[in-house]
């Protein structure tokens, strides 16, 4: 008998027929003899259309209330989910983050667990239920109804396998597994059969969007055996995610990843002594902007530097606000910046010990004409910010896949 952690996304419990399709895929866990804990997403298209009712009342709603609002579509399905498993002799009860005990920080619509309560988990566990928890949400110690940012449920389920230590934890989506790079881009990606951490963790927070970021790094901290796999086709295997030191060999590019949620500033003129690069992404920290890629120049006439970073693109004016106010105590020069623009992103464990990566990437954007406007790399990557018009991105992905032979990974 072992503990599972199971998660449905939001077109996995998109229509009523596909919500008894889970509780099917339950009852085939349940009838095995394993203890299940359920976390499912709004169904598709609900939190948009939350969202869009907000904006129709107010254009600057306030985080709490979109807390409140937000809530309510992983509510919906928890119900009808547990519901369905009733109606197939599946004992189960429903419960939201509130009730299941998640205590959150007090960030408004991008909350982060804290810890979670056990008692009422063992309390369902041993009366033999399968526990359907709403994910993306949770209470703030204020008491306050708090959601996890866009994806959070798959969080959700992460923090939960960590934290009562589950044997296994599944994440049902419509895609059956991770690629070499989005099947929408690229004809022909290869299926991943096991991805690491840090490479799934680059994917993920790259724009890949098959995993929530925040809950690959819960499940690299606390070790958590994950795995993602189709709610379409139960029977094919996923992609299993695991530590390095479970492969036998890292591939030198796992994947290519776009994302053009992203948004460049730089500020010109810096005044180059120390504690002013702190400053500033220190009140940025504080501000709650999530900044990416950072690049500082060199120093010009041993006074200055220009430094430039990214952020989601819908911080940008929020950071701009934040670089401004900094502007007169800090006496730097001019700050631009720019939302047309995406990152494309190489990501393999195996780049560190492979001389030349990052040049075959730089050659295969310039072949295609494609300018790059910034460089960051780190052991496991290597990213670059392009222009984003026309098709570029996608032909960027596309060639990149190519160069890199990723449709003939597993062949
Ligand atoms: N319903 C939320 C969203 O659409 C959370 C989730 O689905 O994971 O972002
Ligand atoms: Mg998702």
């Amino acid at each position: 008998m072992a503990l599972i952690v199971q998660k449905y996304g939001g077109t996995s419990v998109g229509t009523t027929e596909r919500i008894r399709k889970v509780a099917d895929n339950i009852a085939k866990f349940t009838k095995q003899g394993h203890q299940l804990i359920v976390a499912v997403s709004a169904q598709s298209g609900t939190t948009d259309n939350l969202i869009k009712l907000a904006g129709e009342v107010n254009d600057n709603p306030s985080g709490r209330e979109m807390d409140m609002l937000l809530s309510t579509g992983e509510q919906i399905t928890i119900a009808l989910l547990a519901m369905a498993l009733d109606k197939i002799g599946v004992p189960a009860i429903s419960l939201t983050g509130p009730q299941m005990g998640i205590l959150t920080d007090n960030a408004h619509t991008k909350a982060r667990i804290l810890s979670i309560d056990h008692s009422r988990i063992k309390k369902e566990l041993n009366a033999g239920k399968v526990i359907i928890v709403a994910g993306f949400q949770g209470i703030s110690e204020e008491n306050e109804i708090t959601t996890l940012g866009r994806g959070g449920s798959d969080t959700t389920a992460v923090a939960i396998a960590a934290s009562i230590k589950a044997d296994l934890c599944e994440i049902y989506t419509d895609v059956d597994g991770v690629y070499t790079a989005d099947p929408r881009i690229v004809k022909n990606p290869s299926k991943l059969n096991v991805i690491t951490y840090d490479e799934m963790l680059e994917l993920a927070s790259l724009g890949a969007k098959v995993l929530h970021p925040r809950s690959v790094e819960v499940a690299k901290i606390h070790n958590v055996p994950l795995s993602v796999r189709s709610s379409f086709e139960t029977e094919k295997e996923g992609t299993f995610v695991v530590n390095k030191e479970g492969l036998e060999k890292n591939l030198v590019v796992t994947g290519v990843a776009s994302d053009k949620n992203t948004a460049k500033i730089g500020i010109f003129d810096v005044p180059d002594t120390p504690g002013i690069a702190a400053k500033i992404f220190e009140r940025l920290g504080q501000a709650n902007v999530n900044v990416d890629m950072i690049i500082q120049s060199a120093t010009r006439n041993k006074k200055v530097n220009d430094i430039s970073f990214t952020v989601p693109k819908n911080d940008l004016y929020h950071a701009v606000d934040v670089i401004d106010s900094l502007q007169e105590e800090m006496g730097f020069g001019e700050v631009v910046c720019a939302d047309d623009v995406a990152k494309i992103s190489i990501v393999g464990a195996g780049m560190v010990s492979s001389p030349g990566v990052a040049a075959k990437m730089f050659t295969t954007l310039s072949n295609e004409g494609i300018n790059i406007e910034m460089i960051s790399t780190s052991e496991i990557k290597v990213s670059c910010v392009i222009k984003n018009y026309g098709d570029n991105v996608n032909k960027a992905v596309c060639s990149l896949h190519d160069a890199f032979d990723l449709d003939k990974i597993g062949k």
